[in-house]
Order: structure tokens, then C-alpha cells, then sequence
């Protein structure tokens, strides 16, 4: 039990549903290990009173709060700043109420995405140097955008999206757009029904992400990739599901001699430590978080 005094700082979390979330186990160990007077809670909030629990954050002089669905798209039009990788993807998850040289929180709300940086960092920490290499990423959703607009600003030479032909096939090529205009990235939009050219495409790449959640539940029997052929062996593969830690393609990719294989745990962790970074300027110790965490 945090001791709450009359100093207690409060991050937030806007989100609906959100009562499932692991956000403020994490937050709350974090500032406790870290000796902030800080806590966060969740709150459940929609498109509807988004608005409103924005002015909140500058009335209580909250530290900030942590943004999802289905506001993470909207929460941009009561901000007044966005970060340029969040401008780019069209979704922020944290939102830090700025603060003065003195410290003091201004009422001022800037906007940043740190599931992107969270899937960078994680890899950073696995000592892998990602600048300059050919990636391979399926899923054109938040989670995808996030982790493309992010690694093609910090120096990732060549991204080739794959996805299937729903909904979110034309957003896939909106950010391919963005990325070839605002970076020196060069990016691909490919359809993932073309086996022949993912294969082709996976075998001269660095680097390989599913973010696309199949491999999780109601589709953890399920895997993007026909076979363990498609691996190289030195292809560095990542999934950005954490339940289950070993998805269908990460067993896939193992079978097929690939050494770096990572679950979606380093990106979530890490999308939290940077969000509380900004909050408290605090890094938080990894190696406890990670022992704590599981
Ligand atoms: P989203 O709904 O925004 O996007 C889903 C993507 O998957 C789309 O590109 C869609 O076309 C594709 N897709 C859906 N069904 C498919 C199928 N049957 N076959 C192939 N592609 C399919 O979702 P999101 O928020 O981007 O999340 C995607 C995954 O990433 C989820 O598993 C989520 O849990 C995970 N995620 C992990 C973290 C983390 O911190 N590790 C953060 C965000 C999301």
C-alpha cells in the first residue's frame, strides 16, 4: 500500500475498457523503487469525456497521464504540443503536463507515443544497433505504425510492411507515404498474401516484426509465416505479443536456428519506463522491474 499523503502526485490512465490494464502495477512499482511521491490510477474514459479529462490533468496539476483505445487517436485536438514520431503515427499514448524551470507543472500538454520508442529501446537493451537495417514488419495497426515512424526516424535504412488486404491496408500505405517524405527511411507497402515475395523479402532482411496479434489469443494457434523456411538464421525476430511469451512464430523461427528471438515484454516494459521518465525525469532500474514484473 503506497503511503498517499497530502503531496501525492497522480499520473493518470484514460482508457475504455480499462479495468484489465497491468499499467499502474507497473507505474506504482516504479515510482515506489524509484522514491517518487507519485502514484497512477485508471480511469475509464471514452471519445465522450476525453475532453474533459484532459482539462483535468491541467486543473489537478497532474503529472500527466498515460493515453489508450479508444482515445489514443483523438487526444491530439486538446494538446498543445505533439511530439513529431506521435504527429507521424496519428496516436499518442503518454501525455506529460509540462513543467517550468523551477519544476512546477505548467498546464501546458505535450503529446508523445512511447510504444514505438518502447520496441526500439527494448532492442537497444538487447545490444542490438539497429541503425542501418533492413526491416521486415507485418501489421499496419497502432502498434505497427508506432514501431515503423519511430525506427525510421532513428536510422532503420529500409522497411518493408506486409499486411493483409482489411481495413488497415490503406492506413499501411498512408504511413509508407509518410515515412518516404519525412525520413530517410525507404519504405514498401506489400500484400501479405504474396508468400513468395514475404519469403524473399525475410531472407534479405536484418530484422523481423509480427505486429499484428495473431499468435495471441483468440488466435495463438495461428502464425502469419507458412513455415520455419522463411527464417535466416541470423535474422533478428520479434513479436510484439507478450501473452503468450512464445507465440506460434517465435517457435517457428527457433526450429529454424534463429538466435534472437523476443516476445512483446521488452517493448511494454519499456513504453512504461519511458512514459515515466517523462513524467519524473526518473529512469527506473530495469533488471528489478524486469525481476518484479515476470
Ligand atoms: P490494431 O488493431 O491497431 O492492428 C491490428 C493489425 O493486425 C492490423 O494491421 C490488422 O490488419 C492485422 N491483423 C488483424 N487480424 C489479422 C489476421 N487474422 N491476420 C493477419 N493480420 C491481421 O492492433 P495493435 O494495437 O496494433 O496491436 C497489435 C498487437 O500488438 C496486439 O497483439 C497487441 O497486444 C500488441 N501490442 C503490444 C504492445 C507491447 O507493448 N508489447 C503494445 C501495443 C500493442
Amino acid at each position: 500500500m503506497p503511503n498517499i499523503t497530502g503531496h501525492t502526485e497522480l499520473v493518470g490512465l484514460m482508457a475504455y475498457p480499462i479495468r484489465h490494464t497491468q499499467s499502474p502495477t507497473t507505474h506504482n512499482l516504479a515510482y515506489d523503487k524509484n522514491g517518487d511521491d507519485v502514484i497512477q490510477l485508471a480511469f475509464e474514459v471514452d471519445n465522450d469525456s476525453l475532453k474533459d479529462a484532459v482539462q483535468s490533468i491541467r486543473a489537478l496539476k497532474m503529472l500527466g497521464s498515460n493515453i489508450s483505445m479508444p482515445n489514443k487517436t483523438v487526444v491530439h485536438k486538446y494538446l498543445d504540443e505533439v511530439d513529431e514520431a506521435a504527429k507521424l503515427c496519428g496516436a499518442i499514448n503518454t501525455v506529460v503536463n509540462l513543467r517550468d524551470e523551477n519544476g512546477q507543472v505548467t498546464g501546458k500538454l505535450k503529446g508523445y507515443n512511447t510504444d514505438g520508442m518502447g520496441y526500439w529501446q527494448a532492442l537497444t537493451e538487447e545490444g542490438i544497433d539497429f541503425k542501418g537495417m533492413k526491416m521486415v514488419l507485418i501489421g499496419t495497426g497502432g502498434a505497427a505504425t508506432a514501431i515503423a515512424v519511430r525506427g525510421a526516424l532513428d536510422g532503420v535504412a529500409e522497411i518493408e510492411i506486409f499486411n493483409i488486404k482489411d481495413k488497415f491496408y490503406s492506413r499501411g500505405e498512408e504511413i509508407v507515404d509518410l515515412i518516404n517524405k519525412n525520413t530517410n527511411c525507404k519504405a514498401t507497402m506489400n500484400d501479405l498474401a504474396d508468400k513468395d515475395l514475404l519469403k524473399e523479402k525475410m531472407h534479405a532482411a536484418d530484422l523481423f516484426c509480427d505486429a499484428t496479434g495473431v499468435g495471441m489469443h483468440p488466435l495463438e494457434d495461428l502464425s502469419n509465416i507458412p513455415d520455419p523456411s522463411f527464417f535466416k538464421k541470423d535474422l533478428i525476430v520479434t513479436d510484439t505479443v507478450y501473452a503468450p511469451r512464445e507465440t506460434v512464430m517465435m517457435k517457428q523461427a527457433k526450429e529454424a536456428g534463429c538466435e534472437k528471438v523476443f516476445n512483446g515484454m521488452g517493448m511494454m516494459l519499456f513504453q512504461a519506463l519511458i512514459a515515466i521518465k517523462l513524467y519524473t525525469g526518473k529512469d527506473t532500474p530495469v533488471d528489478y522491474m524486469k525481476e518484479k514484473l515476470g
